[in-house]
């Protein structure tokens, strides 16, 4: 077992410089803290930008910097003041972080942070290359690198990588205005598993993946590149025990121990016993909503005036990528809304707002926390809120309320706080009521559930979860391991294929031998296929067919020249060595009258599909339309067709994209078996994707080798990964 290695933007540690010396010191952030389980000792190592950019690190100190680092288990990526200025003020603070949060206004789509964006990737991908093995465990965190992933993939594709979003992942709608959004979602694809602090994040991660890639996805696993990525929410927790054990400790302090903050605040419940404190804590940013909330407390004084001198709101905005535009508009937005309310309800004894715009200790944060009544936190998008988490650890006698918006990802874990939409001045002038007036009782009853879940699902638990399941990624799915197409199985079967005296090949062609197109016309043989198959065709002692649900005619324009052996419509024709196709099978076509009007009435209500018409058959594709909404409309023509055909004989066929209805006394497997009991086969290999040529490979003989491409379930024997790898197969036969 190899190591682990965290990739984040920032290390876990702070650099700092002082007479001529450096020092490295552990921070005490969430993910930190959360990674603790997972980052000890000398089994692991966490790369990140250390904070200070190249400009801003003293020649003479550079060497120190590596060694302070690596007592800690840390290595940095070496950034200049330009990086940093594309990659993380640019392209990852104006472009993504509002995108995701939904403030579209705000993105910028500049070229040159993009560009930026990805040569930084590259850097701490190259340094996640540089100091791991085959067999280490890479989890990269958050939105500044999403590349990551699959650069590393692409050089190590045997390694085991996670990555984790610690924002919202947006519907996609608005993820589809982004210029690169392709290469964002490959780039996360690189990972093995991918997760969400919500099950919501991780439904809008796979609908574009299906809309913009195309690629199949089912449940929450994406089939890409011959790999299977697993998708699931992870929602983030905190260290439980560090908060509450601080708060109780808190509560024991003697008066001259405490705080000066604390004693403000002591002062001011005792000059006013029946006094609320209502806490607000964000980092002063546009997704927190502390504008609105501001205009919401004004709109709360004036339609209960009674509390006017009774609460006080406490807003503790941390300052935030104060060289962003947008953040300092909002802090001039805000100092003015402070100085207006303030101004205008304030009375001799009582400011309604403290306002504080800086960081707090740990302990003043204790301090605020625990002397607050009430929590407001109103993000008008929030990928968790933390602090939410933080101020519920916080109540060990159990009494507080919590008021919390929808919009943040720990709504969805805290249904027993007071929910709330930022937007909704009424509900939230109402819950604010509720809230001071909540009996006691009904406070602790709401409190010792959050309590024990959020005990439960603490920070360390999210990290080992995910690396849990990181790691049974890594083993899954041992039927599709052990029957996977190994080199070993490979010369098996090559050794029984030289052994035989006479040879039975059924290639399917679609999905098969070539890929999918939107117009199945244009799914023509390139070169090397038909190099590969008249080779095949050449071969001594060796039958080969294609075996295809094609209609004739395309088939005999494509292949009958090259005299290639063919069974077409799934059975119903045949043609060999560039004879005209002759009638395999007797099939009625009657039926096709009844039918095909309601296809064309699915037509017409689902644009993007269309019929294909073949001499028996009706076949419905709807590869070009979206995804969510053909699956939907296929299930309805299901069941209307079922209905409608119960007393002939026709079958519905699903394959990829596809559905066909045709007689049901022709599928692939009974063609198969005519063809096999013409001569004593004693090698007989049967490969194909879809749905139908299951019916192969339930026919064909036991002691057939029969290869399933693709993932699906099926009753092949073996799979393999892609068309490429069928290729190559294929070519093993003929070397
Ligand atoms: N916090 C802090 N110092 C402060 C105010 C807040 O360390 O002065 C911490 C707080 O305890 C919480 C984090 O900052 O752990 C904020 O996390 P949250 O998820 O609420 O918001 P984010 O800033 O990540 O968007």
């Amino acid at each position: 077992m190899g190591k682990t290695i965290i990739i984040s933007n920032r290390l876990p540690v702070q650099l700092q410089i002082g007479n001529g010396d450096i020092h490295a010191v552990p921070s005490v952030g969430g993910l930190a803290t959360g990674m603790k389980s997972v980052h000890k000792g000398g089994e692991s190592l966490w790369i990140g930008w250390s904070g200070l950019t190249d400009e801003e690190i003293p020649g003479e100190l550079a060497p120190k910097i590596d060694k302070a680092l690596a007592e800690h288990g840390s290595s940095k990526v070496n950034l200049s003041q330009e990086e940093v200025d594309g990659f993380y003020f640019g392209f990852s603070n104006r472009t993504i972080w509002p995108l995701f949060h939904y403030f579209m206004e705000y993105s910028e789509f500049k070229l040159t942070s993009w560009n930026t964006y990805k040569a930084v990737n590259r850097k701490f991908a190259d340094a996640i290359l540089e100091q791991s093995g085959p067999d280490d465990i890479i989890w990269v965190h958050d939105y500044q690198l999403m590349l990551v992933p699959q650069m590393v993939k692409a050089e190590r594709p045997d390694s085991s990588i996670g990555f984790f979003l610690h924002i919202p992942f947006p519907s996609y709608e608005i993820f589809r205005t982004l210029p690169w959004r392709e290469e964002i979602l490959k780039g996360l694809l690189g990972a093995d598993l991918i997760g969400f602090h919500t099950y919501d994040y991780e439904r809008h991660f796979l609908s574009s993946v299906r809309r913009l890639l195309r690629l199949e996805v089912s449940f929450n696993e994406i089939y890409f590149d011959d790999r299977v990525v697993k998708v699931d929410s992870f929602p983030m927790g905190i260290d439980y025990q560090k908060f509450s054990q601080a708060a109780r400790d808190h509560a024991k302090m003697s008066k001259k121990d405490q705080s000066e903050l604390q004693r403000r605040l002591n002062s001011h419940k005792e000059s006013a016993p029946d006094a609320r404190f209502f806490l607000s804590i964000d980092r002063l940013d546009y997704t927190k909503g502390i504008a609105k909330r501001l205009n919401a407390f004004e709109y709360f004084l004036n339609k209960y005036p009674q509390y006017k001198e009774k609460v006080r709101l406490i807003i503790l905005a941390v300052p935030s990528r104060s060289n962003v535009p947008q953040y300092q508009l909002l802090k001039k937005e805000v100092d003015e809304l402070v100085g207006r309310i303030n101004g205008e309800f304030s009375t001799v004894s009582w400011t309604p707002i403290w306002y504080f715009y800086r960081s707090m200790p740990f302990e003043n944060l204790i301090d605020l926390y625990t002397s607050s009544d009430i929590a407001w936190l109103t993000p008008i998008r929030d990928g968790m809120n933390l602090v939410a988490k933080e101020y519920i650890a916080t109540r060990t006698d159990q009494t507080g309320v919590l008021i919390l918006s929808e919009m943040a990802g720990s709504a969805y874990e805290m249904n027993e706080a007071l929910l709330i939409n930022p937007n909704n001045f009424e509900q939230i002038a109402d819950a604010l009521y509720k809230a001071i007036n909540m009996p006691e009782e009904e406070q602790k009853s709401r409190n010792k559930i959050l309590q024990k879940r959020l005990a439960r699902y603490n920070v360390e638990k999210w990290a080992n979860d995910f690396m849990q399941a990181l790691t049974d990624q890594r083993e899954k799915d041992p039927a599709y391991v052990t029957r996977r197409l190994s080199v070993d199985l490979m010369n098996t079967i090559l050794r029984d294929y030289r052994a035989a005296k006479k040879r039975l090949l059924f290639l399917d062609y679609d999905g098969t031998l070539t890929g999918f197109h939107n117009d199945p016309q244009k799914a023509g043989p390139d070169e090397a296929l038909i190099e590969m198959l008249d080779k095949l065709k050449s071969l001594e002692n060796t039958d080969t067919f294609i075996i295809s649900g094609r209609d004739k005619d395309t088939f005999t324009r494509w292949f009958v020249p090259r005299k290639y052996n063919m069974i077409v419509e799934h059975g119903v024709w045949i043609s060999r060595g560039g004879e005209a196709f002759k009638q395999l099978e007797n099939v009625k076509k009657d039926w096709m009258e009844k039918i095909r009007p309601v296809l064309e009435s699915f037509v017409d209500r689902t644009p993007g599909s269309f019929i294909e018409e073949k001499n028996y058959s009706l076949a419905w594709h709807y590869r070009q339309t979206d995804p969510d909404f053909g699956q939907k409309r296929a299930t309805e023509l299901d069941t209307v067709l079922r209905s409608l055909i119960a007393n002939d004989d026709l079958s519905i066929l699903n394959g990829n994209k596809v559905m066909e209805i045709k007689s049901s006394n022709v599928n692939k497997g009974r063609a198969a078996m005519r063809i096999f009991a013409e001569d004593d086969y004693d090698f007989v290999f049967a490969i194909g994707d879809d749905w139908t040529d299951e019916f192969m490979f339930q026919e064909l003989p036991d002691q057939a080798v029969t290869v399933k491409v693709g993932r699906q379930k099926t009753q092949a024997k073996y799979y393999i990964d892609s068309i490429k790898n069928v290729r190559e197969l294929l070519s093993r036969f003929i070397n």
